[in-house]
């Protein structure tokens, strides 16, 4: 784009191609010798809860990637890397055996939600890697939900449905994720038995002031309710979005109104020490 602005436009500053690559080449070299060292990968956890009785139900684990050079990096950022090259299905270990080891520990006895990308699926290896993880930290497979979005049933389907399965079989849960926002989703609840449907959080956000959305969460929660399959509004923020939710008839709620995804108690120390480190830093400070 910037080559084709003629006078009178602004030059938009693109990285070139090359330049594109070389980032992506070099955060795929340190993504991996993160994963091979341990060093800077947490996983950190969110409550679900039950919304007629308050009670934490779930937490989802949700992976952190604090970059040496650049300090904290979004999962939608890195978990595409990871997928594009090769490094997913060790990703997807290392936060499996981290979250199932935690939430063995948990003293409420709630279950731990764990998402899985679509490259996870459909060559069986996903399957191991959960048996291993619940057989390592001692974790009953009913505490154990694998989080899958739409997207991820988009190929392969029969391959992937046969993997979910497999995990069904084991007394694992599997939830679809992100409900809404992919395509014929209406055809994948027909396609798996899931054990719950997570309502995207645009959905739920906006249902407070557009009465569309508000319809689609009351479909989908009454839908829900018919299959037998419990219903999360994802993304309630504020108490108008959960009055919302639970007018619409959601059984269960996440969201910064329950709280942010934070790091496990024995985690903390080291991710105070790392954000004290970006914030004294000269060249990452912002004053
Ligand atoms: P997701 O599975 O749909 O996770 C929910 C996302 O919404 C999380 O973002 C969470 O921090 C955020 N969130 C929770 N409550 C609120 C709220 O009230 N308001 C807003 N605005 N956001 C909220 P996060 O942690 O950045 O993760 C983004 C996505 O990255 C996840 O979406 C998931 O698709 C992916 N991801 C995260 N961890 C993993 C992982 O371990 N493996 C894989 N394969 N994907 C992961
Ligand atoms: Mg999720
Ligand atoms: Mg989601
Ligand atoms: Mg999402």
């Amino acid at each position: 784009a910037a080559k084709t602005a003629g006078k009178g436009t602004f030059r938009i500053f693109l990285p070139d191609m090359e330049t594109r690559i070389q980032e992506r080449i070099r955060l795929e070299a340190t993504l991996r010798a993160a994963l091979e060292s341990g060093n800077g990968l947490f996983v950190f956890y969110q409550p679900i809860v039950a919304i007629e009785t308050g009670t934490v139900t779930a937490r989802e684990a949700l992976v952190r990637w604090h970059h040496p050079q650049r300090g904290w990096i979004s999962p939608d950022e890195f978990v595409p890397v990871a997928e594009q090259s090769g490094l997913i299905d060790q990703l997807g270990s290392f936060v499996l055996n981290a979250a199932c080891r935690e939430a063995a520990g948990w003293q409420d006895n709630a279950r731990i939600a764990v998402n899985v990308s679509a490259r996870q699926l459909g060559s069986g290896t996903l399957v191991t890697a959960v048996s291993v993880a619940l057989t390592v930290s001692c974790l009953s497979a009913d505490r154990l939900e694998i989080e899958v979005t739409e997207t991820a049933l988009l190929n392969n389907e029969e391959d992937i449905i046969g993997e979910l399965r497999q995990l069904r079989d084991l007394g694992v849960r599997v939830a679809l994720d992100d409900f809404g926002t992919g395509y014929s989703s209406l055809a994948h609840l027909r396609a798996f038995p899931f054990d719950k449907i997570k309502i995207d959080g645009s959905f739920v956000r906006d249902s407070v002031e557009r009465a569309d959305c508000a319809a689609v969460v009351q479909a989908v929660a009454s839908l829900g309710r018919r299959l037998g399959v419990t219903t999360v509004a994802e993304g309630v923020e504020t108490p108008a979005h959960l009055d919302r939710a639970r007018e619409e008839g959601c059984g269960e709620v996440q969201g910064y109104l329950f709280g942010r995804p934070k790091p496990s108690d024995c985690d903390a120390p080291i991710i105070d020490e790392l954000n004290r480190i970006a914030r004294d830093d000269p060249m990452t400070s912002t004053g």
